[in-house]
């Protein structure tokens, strides 16, 4: 049966090593708290496990299953490259799991309303879908200039039933509508749960999120071995915040013979102050969104602009618990840039037949860049965390095609 526990870490404050914590004002930590308690509990009870697990099986459709790209490992002549397809989720990606287990916790807690951000309108899309299953009210606020970019995504909310607040301040994209849908949360916290979109933010998010993540890596875990008697050599995913990643790594972190590979976005390079969003690679410690993490800034507490062709990648900040695990070694991060990423994108879409996310992209051009250099029976499986229709007209005026 599907448990959401399972990494030893964080500690009972929310701390991966040096990482993580509750850098939030004292009401604000009391909210935090509740969230903590309430979580805690629902962890230990079979019927909301049950729910989320019936959830995951009849409304996701997992287990997702694994694809061998074997004429794309062919063409590369080296390593076998193995895709976890969340592509094929409902609503084509990973993130309708942690946003499954977010709506169910409001509900559990008898929260009257979930709040959210978006950037590009996946987060706000996989948050109304899971509010209008569970039926409580959503509302997302969402930068004005993103509204006019993302109008497909913004149309599904609407259609989802959630309320849209666009925002108009500053320049009216992610960081402002942050700013707007945190406002609203400290309105009323004790009614509100703000429901965050990857394993970032004060604890427990880093943690829970990671926790509604980890049935990606678990599914494969185990269909690997299933499939070839053995576990893959290496598992790669892409790093924005870090929760694709993280799902996929939690289930390997004790397998020593399996290399963990973290795929960041080098966007136009690495030396291009605020052309790139490496932030575990560039970047260094301290902190942003109430947590201490790597960071990529200006200045102490000044946020660095950040750039990546996948709206999904471009955060300042990462992950607590990748923060860690690249400091123990424990995984290798790597850089991907905006054109090793379309080239993987164009490739995996002629050769696989299969248009990837440009987030997910970045894991299969790292894939791409390995594999050759691999012998034929070394396995590589990556985390393919979505499909690209939303990213297809982009790439096409891109392109040309
Ligand atoms: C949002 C998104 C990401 C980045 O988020 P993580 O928390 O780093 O996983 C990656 N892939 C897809 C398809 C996304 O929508």
């Amino acid at each position: 049966m599907t448990t959401t526990t399972f990494a030893p870490m964080p500690d009972a404050n929310g701390f991966f090593g040096p990482y993580g914590g509750q850098l939030v004002p004292p009401h604000l930590k009391q909210a935090m708290d509740d969230i903590a308690a309430a979580y805690a509990e629902v962890t230990k009870r079979q019927d909301f496990q049950d729910e989320l697990a019936q959830l995951f099986a009849d409304y996701v459709g997992r287990p997702s299953p694994i694809f061998h790209a074997r004429r794309l490992s062919d063409q590369l002549g080296g390593a076998q490259i193995h895709l976890k397809r969340e592509d094929l989720n409902h609503t084509g990606a990973h993130k309708i799991n942690h946003c499954l287990g977010e709506a169910l916790l409001a509900k559990f807690m008898g929260k009257k309303k979930v709040i959210a951000e978006t950037g590009a309108g996946q987060h706000g899309v996989a948050l109304a879908t899971a509010c209008a299953l569970v039926g409580i009210p959503c509302e997302i606020h969402m930068g004005q200039v993103d509204i006019e970019k993302e109008h497909p995504n913004v149309t599904k909310i609407r259609i989802l039933g959630a309320t849209l607040v666009p925002v108009t301040r500053g320049a009216a994209t992610l960081k402002e509508a942050v700013d707007n849908a945190f406002e609203e949360y400290l309105t009323n916290p004790t009614d509100y749960l703000y429901a965050i979109g990857s394993v970032v933010g004060p604890h427990p998010f880093p943690m829970m999120v990671r926790d509604f993540q980890s049935i990606v890596g678990r599914e494969a875990r185990e269909q690997f071995q299933a499939k070839h008697g053995k576990l893959p050599d290496y598992a790669a995913a892409c790093v924005g915040g870090g929760s694709n990643a993280i799902g996929l790594f939690t289930a390997f972190l004790q397998d020593a013979g399996v290399k963990l590979v973290g795929v960041e976005p080098s966007g136009e390079g690495v030396d291009k102050p605020g052309r790139h969003a490496a932030t575990l690679s560039v970047g260094k410690p301290g902190e942003i969104h109430g947590m201490k993490c790597y960071v990529l800034e200006d200045a102490p507490g000044v946020p660095a602009a950040v750039h990546s062709i996948a709206s999904g990648l471009d955060y300042p900040g990462v992950g607590p618990q990748h923060s860690y695990l690249k400091d123990i070694g424990r995984v290798q991060y790597e850089g991907v840039t905006d054109q090793e990423c379309l080239d993987a994108f164009m490739r995996l879409s002629r050769v696989e037949g299969i248009i990837p996310a440009l987030e997910s992209a970045h894991a299969v051009a790292w894939a791409m860049r390995v594999a050759p250099t691999l012998p034929k029976d070394c396995n590589i499986l990556v985390n393919l965390s979505g499909r690209g229709d939303k990213d297809a007209d982009y790439v096409a005026k891109l392109l040309g095609i």
